[in-house]
């Protein structure tokens, strides 16, 4: 199974993630984004790839977990 990392340094909150895969990420009403689940199963696999290569900072990324 894989992982979700955030690279807290670069994160800058703004929600590009929970667009694509709110279902693991949530930016909360302080502006900072919350891991819901930082396991990825395979049936969300897809969603949480697009979220991290879509992330305008590149503080995302997969491990195996
Ligand atoms: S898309 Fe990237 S910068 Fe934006 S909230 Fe998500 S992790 Fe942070």
């Amino acid at each position: 199974m894989k992982k979700i990392k955030v690279d807290w340094d670069l994160c800058e909150s703004n929600a590009m993630c929970e667009a694509l895969a709110p279902s693991h990420f949530q930016v909360d009403d302080d502006d900072f984004l919350q891991i819901l689940d930082e396991n990825v199963s395979d049936e969300d696999l897809a969603n949480v790839e697009q979220a991290v290569a879509s992330c305008p900072k590149s503080a995302l990324s997969l491990v195996d977990g």
